[in-house]
């Protein structure tokens, strides 16, 4: 007998056919003798409705009451399933962020989980209930107030528990077979990865590849929660995500691992230039402790070499676009004080990042990328890099080409027909 987390995310659980369908998994893994806990996120695209029906009543909508709002979607979904699996004869109960003990900080819609007082869910465990509990959100310690953990933030949540009740596995169940070598909405040929390391992983996420959430992947490190995506449409096994040694088959030796784990997508930056920097001293501390007070997080940056008659460079960095007013407007205020002559703001770019561990040690990584782009006709406007990732600025509209094109010229493309998207809007 196990103990297992199951994540259903909302493409898993778009309406009451798909509850009732995973309600009857749920059901089956119960009958198998397992202990399930389950997490579950808003039906299909709820979040984002309940997002656009905030913005049409409220150019700025407080956050304390977005939390309150946003909850909702969850609250929904966790009631219709544990109805759904009462309904097939076994018992479930279903419980809120805060009656599960999800204990955040109070950063409304991008709150840190920093406890998970699972009393109710052991309780409800031992009573021989399966424990329905809704993500993505928690409860602040001392004020009792609502809080949501930022997009995609019931991956966070279903790891989160899985660590607190030491579950033998997390499994998030999606609407594609796992974790493929890039997006199988932009690349049909694309791979599914067997086994993939916390590391590459986390690059994965941070640059896009939303199958996983970035905190939910930090936290699993951190407690070495065993995550296996998959699908909640199919049986197929899915991707581990683990830094336990592969277990040798027998007669084989090691496999080495593939230099290239995958090429991750990101369409939700922006692009800030702060034009005609006086090339002195100071400056760049100045523009960025502005951008930084403003709450905002940077990606990359460039500076340009300045123009030896003019003294004067320009530097550009990405941001989330979500924050690109806010930070347009601090910087304007200090226009004067740091004597740029001006900003231009672009919306309209987009990130490839290829992730690899095996790059630590192979030269020609960056070569063959740069070599795949311009074979593409495809120009790179920015350029960042670590020690397993190499990530490239294009516009918008040539994403997709760059990341199958890259993704081809690293031998990346499937053999054995086309990759599932079982479900899912994309949006
Ligand atoms: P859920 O609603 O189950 O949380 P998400 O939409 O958050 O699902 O994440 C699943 C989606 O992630 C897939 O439908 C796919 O389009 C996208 N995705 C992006 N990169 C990858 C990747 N490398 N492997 C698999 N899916 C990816
Ligand atoms: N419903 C939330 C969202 O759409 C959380 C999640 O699905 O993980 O972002
Ligand atoms: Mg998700």
């Amino acid at each position: 007998m196990a103990l297992i987390v199951q994540k259903y995310g909302g493409s898993s659980v778009a309406d009451a056919t798909a509850i009732k369908r995973v309600a009857h998994r749920i059901a089956e893994a119960k009958r198998a003798g397992d202990d399930v806990v389950v997490v579950v996120s808003a039906m299909g695209d709820t979040t984002d409705e309940l997002l656009d029906l905030a913005n049409q009543v409220s150019p700025k909508p407080p956050s304390r009451e977005m939390d309150i709002l946003l909850t909702a979607g969850e609250r929904i979904s966790m009631a219709l399933l544990a109805m759904a699996i009462a309904n097939l004869g076994v018992e479930a109960q279903a419980f809120t962020g805060q009656q599960a003990g999800v204990i955040t900080d109070d950063a409304h819609g991008k709150a840190r989980i920093i406890d998970v007082k699972a009393g109710r869910i052991h309780q409800a465990l031992d009573e021989g209930a399966v424990a329905i509990v809704a993500g993505f959100q928690g409860v602040t310690e001392h004020t009792n107030d609502v809080t949501t953990l930022g997009r995609g933030g019931s991956d966070t949540t279903a790891v989160a528990i899985a660590a607190a009740i030491d579950a033998d596995v997390c499994e998030i169940y999606t609407d594609v077979d796992g974790v493929f070598t890039a997006d199988p909405r932009i690349v049909p040929t694309a791979r599914k990865i067997a086994r993939i390391t916390y590391e590459e992983m986390l690059d994965m996420a941070a640059s896009g590849a939303k199958v996983l959430g970035l905190r939910c992947v930090e936290y699993g490190r951190r407690h070495g929660v065993r995550i296996h995506v998959r699908s909640s449409f199919s049986g197929h096994t899915g991707t581990l995500v683990t830094d336990e040694p592969q277990p040798a088959l027998e007669g084989e030796g090691t496999m080495e691992q593939p230099i290239i784990a995958g090429v991750a997508h990101d369409r939700s930056e922006a692009k800030i230039t702060v034009v005609g920097v006086p090339d002195v001293p100071g400056t760049a501390a100045q523009i960025f402790e502005t951008v930084a007070a403003s709450g905002v997080n940077i990606d990359m940056i460039v500076q340009n070499v300045s123009a030896a008659q003019t003294g004067l460079t320009d530097i550009s960095f990405t941001l989330p676009a979500a924050d690109g007013q806010r930070a347009i407007a601090a910087l304007d205020a200090v226009r004067g004080a740091i004597g740029f002559a001006s900003l231009q703001y672009d919306d309209t770019i987009g990130k490839l990042s290829l992730v690899g561990a095996g790059m630590k040690s192979h030269p020609g990584v960056s070569a063959r990328l740069f070599g795949a782009l311009r074979d593409a006709g495809i120009n790179i406007e920015m350029i960042s890099t670590s020690e397993i990732r190499v990530s490239v600025v294009t516009r918008a509209d040539q994403l997709d080409d760059a990341v199958r094109a890259v993704h081809t010229a690293f031998g990346l493309d499937s053999t054995e027909g086309e990759a599932v998207v079982y479900g899912g809007t994309g949006r």
